[in-house]
C-alpha cells in the first residue's frame, strides 16, 4: 500500500496528489494569509482576535465562494510544517485568543506534524467546510481544541449543484458527531471560547426549509445546549452571480423563519447576525502586501 495515496477527505482521490492533480488542487502545504480575524463568532474573535491562517485549496468547489481566488485558484505561498509551527508561535505572540485553521482538511496530515513541533498554549480552532472524514477527524483528537464546523445542506442535492459533494449529509453528520466525542463539552472562560464545538450554517436564498432540517438534525442528534450559529451574510458572488437562484439576496422573512425555528426548538446557545452582516468588506483581502505576519 502506497501511504502518499490521499483520502484525507470524504472524496477519498487515493492518488498521489504530489504528482497527479487532485480534485481540490492541493498539493504541498500552502497557506493564503495569517491574520488577526476579528469578525468570528464572538467567542472566538474576543477583543484580541483570533489568529486566523487561511489555507490555499478547498475540497468543496461552492459556485458562491467568497474566497474563490483562494480556494479555486489555491493562490498563497507554499511553506514547510517548520515553517507552519514557527506561525502558530509568531501568531500566539501577538496576543490572540486562539490559532484558527481556516479550511484545514486537505492539510490535516501537515496541520498535525506542525502540532507535533509547536502546540499552543492557546486553543486551536478547526474552521471547516464540514465536508470530512469522520477518520481524520479521529486523528485530530489530541490536537484541536474547538471545532468550528460548517453544517451546510441537509439535501445532498443541493450539496451536488452547489458544492460538487452528493455525499455531504453523511460526511458531515458523522464528522460532527465524531467533533462532538473528541470534544464532549464546551467551555467557555471569560466570554471566550477554550474546548467544544459551534456548528454553522449559512442561510442561503429560497433555501430556509433546508436550513429548518438541519437545526432539526442539530436538535436530534447533538440536543439543544449545541452551539449554533446562523448566519445571514450570504452574497451573491463568484459564479452564483450568474445563477437563477444564489444570484438573489437572502430575504429578511426567510432568515427569520430560520431564527423562529431555532427558538421554537428550544435551542438555548447560538449566535446570529445583524443583516449588515452581508457585505464584501468582511471579507478579507488576501493581497501579498497586507500580510502582518512573516511565514
Ligand atoms: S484532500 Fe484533496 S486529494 Fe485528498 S481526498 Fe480530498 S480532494 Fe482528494
Amino acid at each position: 500500500m502506497n501511504s502518499n495515496l490521499c483520502t484525507i477527505c470524504p472524496r477519498e482521490c487515493n492518488i498521489d496528489r504530489t504528482n497527479q492533480p487532485s480534485f481540490c488542487g492541493a498539493n504541498s502545504l500552502k497557506i493564503a494569509k495569517a491574520m488577526k480575524h476579528f469578525w468570528e463568532e464572538p467567542t472566538i474573535s474576543g477583543v484580541k482576535g483570533s489568529g486566523a491562517i487561511f489555507f490555499s485549496h478547498c475540497n468543496l468547489k461552492c459556485i458562491y465562494c467568497q474566497n474563490a481566488e483562494v480556494s479555486h485558484e489555491g493562490i498563497g505561498k507554499t511553506i514547510s510544517v517548520q515553517k507552519l509551527a514557527d506561525l502558530f508561535k509568531q501568531l500566539e505572540q501577538s496576543g490572540v485568543h486562539n490559532i484558527n485553521l481556516v479550511t484545514p482538511t486537505h492539510y490535516a496530515n501537515e496541520i498535525i506534524e506542525a502540532l507535533n513541533i509547536y502546540k499552543p498554549n492557546i486553543p486551536v480552532v478547526y474552521n471547516t467546510s464540514g465536508y470530512e472524514s469522520a477518520e481524520t477527524i479521529k486523528r485530530l483528537k489530541n490536537y484541536v481544541d474547538i471545532y468550528l464546523c460548517d453544517f451546510k445542506y441537509f439535501d445532498n442535492n443541493l450539496a451536488k449543484e452547489y458544492s460538487k459533494a452528493p455525499n455531504y449529509f453523511e460526511a458531515c453528520t458523522t464528522s460532527l458527531m465524531q467533533m462532538r466525542k473528541n470534544q464532549p463539552n464546551d467551555i467557555i472562560e471569560n466570554g471566550i471560547m477554550q474546548k467544544g464545538l459551534i456548528v454553522r450554517h449559512l442561510v442561503l436564498p429560497t433555501h430556509s426549509s433546508d436550513s429548518i432540517k438541519v437545526l432539526e438534525w442539530v436538535k436530534t442528534n447533538l440536543g439543544k445546549s449545541t452551539i449554533i450559529s446562523l448566519m445571514n451574510q450570504y452574497v451573491p458572488y463568484y459564479k452564483a452571480l450568474n445563477h437563477p437562484v444564489l444570484k438573489n439576496r437572502l430575504k429578511p422573512l426567510e432568515y427569520k423563519r430560520v431564527i423562529n425555528k431555532f427558538i421554537q426548538l428550544g435551542f438555548i446557545n447560538g449566535f446570529s447576525q445583524e443583516a449588515t452582516s452581508a457585505s464584501c468588506e468582511f471579507i478579507p483581502d488576501f493581497k501579498e502586501d497586507t500580510q502582518e505576519f512573516t511565514y
